[in-house]
């Protein structure tokens, strides 16, 4: 009672990150530019540049300004490079159309 029982209080909510490094070290780390809970930054250490490959993990995490509550850590949406991705299937796909399925086996 009193205590407020969204399903959102217990959902993680997406919060958008970029990857940014420490000039002069090594380390690099996800800045969440706002917070989906107090609209501040936080930042979480991604790893270091010599193993990003593998140390680069996102998704959910305790958001350090409530401990009670967790985040997850995601790459924010780029709809202009999917566009571009999508028309140049668009034009993958007609030049095929354009060029039947010439010398499939034939003589
Ligand atoms: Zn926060």
């Amino acid at each position: 009672m009193g205590k407020k029982a969204r399903l959102s209080d217990r959902t993680p909510q997406p919060a958008f990150v970029t990857l940014r490094d420490l000039p002069g070290t090594r380390v690099v780390f996800w800045m969440v530019s706002e917070c989906p809970y107090c609209a501040g930054q936080h930042l979480h250490v991604a790893g270091n540049l010599r193993n990003t490959e593998t140390e680069v993990v996102l998704g959910e995490v305790p958001a350090p300004c409530d401990m009670e509550r967790t985040y997850v850590l995601s790459l924010p949406p780029r709809p202009k490079k999917k566009k571009g991705r999508r028309s140049e299937r668009r034009e993958r796909h007609e030049a095929w159309l354009d060029d039947p399925a010439d010398g499939w086996g034939e003589d």
